[in-house]
C-alpha cells in the first residue's frame, strides 16, 4: 500500500518572544533547505519573512504568510506568526491553520513574558510545540537554565534531548542523546557528518541520556515496560515515545543553537518531522452547519472542500488569498462557497509560495496551505467550502479587511 502523501506533510509555525530570533531562525531554515542561496541577516533587510520596501515589487515572497520548503522528502509549509500580541486576532487565526509549532527562546533570558501569553495561547489551540533555545553563542547562554525555565513556567515535562558542545565562542555542536552522536558545525556554519560522542563528553552525555530515558519511562507507558524489562530504553523506543508525548502535549522536547551562526538548524529540521505531527494525525476540523449543528470534517481529499482563509494581501502579483485547506480539494477555475461573505467565488491560479519563486498547481488537497489568486472578495477568517455543503469555521465577525502591501 502507497503511504498517504499527506503524512509527509508538516504546517509548521515558530512562535517567540519579540528578539529571541523568530526571524532568524526562519531564514536559517529557508537557507538549510535550499529554498534561499544567500543567507539573509536581519540587519540588512535581506530576510524573506520580514518586511524589505526595497522589495516591493518582488511582492509575494517578502509578505509570505507561509512559505514552503523541502526537507528529506517533507513538505515544510512555514506560517508566520506575529510576534505582537496587539495582531491577537491574527495570532490565533495562525495558531488554528499550523499543526505543529517551535517556541523559539533565548539562551541567555530563558522564558520571558511573552512568551508565556504565545505559549498559554498555542496551549488553547492544542498546538503540539518543540522548543529551540537560541543563541548559544551569546556571553552567559545556559540550556539548563532555559529548561529549567520552562519547566517552572510553561510546561512540567521539559526534555532536553541534546547536550551542547562548547559554550558561547566556542559553542560548535550538540551531542544528539536520542542517537548518541555527536553533531558539529564548521565556523562557516556548515554541519559535519556525524561523529562518535567526544571522549570527554561520553561520561556526561551517558549521564543525561540515563536522565532523559527515566523521564521518559515515567511519561509514557510503553517505554515504561521497556525500562522495567531491561533496565534502559533503546533509541527506536525512546525517539517513538518522544513522538506521542510531543503529539500529545505531554512533554516539550528542547534543543538548541545558535542561529545567528547557523548551527543546530538540520537537528531541529529532523525533530520537526520527527515528533511534531502531520495534517493526518490532528483532530479532524470542526464547524457549523447552515442549520446550526456542527460537523467534524477529516483531512480526506474526497470530502467535501473545507478551507479557512487565514490571509489575505494586495499584492502586485493581485489579491493573494493563504488557505489551510482542512478537507476536500480546489482546482484551478473551481467555483465555492465563502460561507463567512455568503458567495460564490472562482479559484483562479493555485500557488505554492516558496522564498525565491512561486509555483503554480493544478490542485491542492486537504492538510496543505497554498495562496489563491482570483477570489475577489473572500477575507481573512472566511471559510471556504464546497457550494452544495457549507461549513462555518469561525463566527461571520471575525473576519478581517484586506492588508494592502504595495
Ligand atoms: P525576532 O524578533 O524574534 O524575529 O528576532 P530576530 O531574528 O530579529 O533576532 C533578534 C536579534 O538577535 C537580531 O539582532 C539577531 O541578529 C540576533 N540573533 C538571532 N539569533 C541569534 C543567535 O543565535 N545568536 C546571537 N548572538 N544573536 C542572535
Amino acid at each position: 500500500m502507497r503511504a498517504n502523501p499527506l503524512a509527509t506533510v508538516r504546517n509548521l509555525g515558530i512562535l517567540a518572544h519579540v528578539d529571541a530570533g523568530k526571524t532568524t531562525v526562519t531564514e536559517r531554515i529557508l537557507y538549510a533547505t535550499g529554498t534561499t542561496h544567500k543567507r539573509g541577516e536581519v540587519h540588512d533587510g535581506t530576510t524573506v519573512t520580514d518586511y524589505d520596501p526595497q522589495e516591493r515589487d518582488r511582492g509575494i515572497t517578502i509578505f509570505a504568510a507561509a512559505v514552503s520548503c523541502s526537507w528529506n522528502g517533507h513538505r515544510v509549509n512555514l506560517i508566520d506568526t506575529p510576534g505582537h500580541v496587539d495582531f491577537a486576532d491574527e495570532v490565533e487565526r495562525s495558531l488554528r491553520v499550523l499543526d505543529g509549532a517551535v517556541a523559539v527562546f533565548d539562551a541567555v533570558a530563558g522564558v520571558e513574558p511573552q512568551s508565556e501569553s504565545v505559549w498559554r495561547q498555542a496551549d488553547r489551540h492544542g498546538v503540539p510545540r518543540i522548543a529551540f533555545v537560541n543563541k548559544m553563542d551569546r556571553a552567559g547562554a545556559d540550556l539548563d537554565a532555559a529548561v529549567a525555565s520552562v519547566r517552572e513556567r510553561l510546561h512540567p515535562a521539559p526534555l532536553a534531548v541534546q547536550l551542547p558542545i562548547g559554550a558561547q565562542d566556542t559553542f560548535t555542536g550538540v551531542v544528539d542523546l536520542v542517537r548518541m552522536r555527536a553533531l558539529t558545525w564548521s565556523d562557516a556554519g556548515e554541519a559535519a557528518d556525524p561523529a562518535p560522542v567526544p571522549d570527554a563528553l561520553r561520561e556526561e552525555a551517558a549521564r543525561r541520556r540515563r536522565m532523559l530515558e527515566e523521564a521518559v519511562a515515567e511519561l509514557h507507558p510503553g517505554a515504561l515496560e521497556e525500562f522495567c524489562d531491561t533496565g534502559s530504553l533503546g533509541d527506536a523506543t525512546l525517539g517513538s515515545a518522544l513522538r506521542d508525548l510531543t503529539r500529545g502535549g505531554d512533554a516539550v522536547v528542547v534543543l538548541c543553537g545558535s542561529a545567528y551562526r547557523n548551527r543546530g538548524i538540520e537537528p531541529l529540521l529532523d525533530a520537526v518531522l520527527a515528533y511534531l505531527p502531520s495534517p493526518l494525525d490532528v483532530p479532524p476540523v470542526r464547524g457549523t452547519r447552515d442549520d446550526g449543528s456542527e460537523q467534524e470534517r477529516a483531512a480526506d481529499p474526497a470530502a467535501p472542500l473545507t478551507a479557512l482563509a487565514f490571509k489575505v494581501n494586495a499584492t502586485p502579483t493581485g489579491r493573494l488569498t493563504y488557505l489551510r485547506i482542512y478537507s476536500g480539494t480546489i482546482e484551478k477555475g473551481d467555483t465555492v462557497w465563502d460561507a463567512t461573505g455568503r458567495r460564490a467565488e472562482r479559484i483562479g491560479r493555485i500557488l505554492r509560495v516558496r522564498a525565491d519563486r512561486h509555483a503554480p498547481l493544478d490542485r491542492a488537497t486537504a492538510g496543505d496551505i497554498v495562496a489563491v489568486v482570483g477570489l475577489k472578495s473572500a477575507r481573512a477568517g472566511a471559510t471556504l467550502c464546497a457550494p452544495d455543503a457549507p461549513l462555518l469555521l469561525e463566527p461571520p465577525g471575525a473576519a478581517e479587511p484586506v492588508v494592502s502591501v504595495a
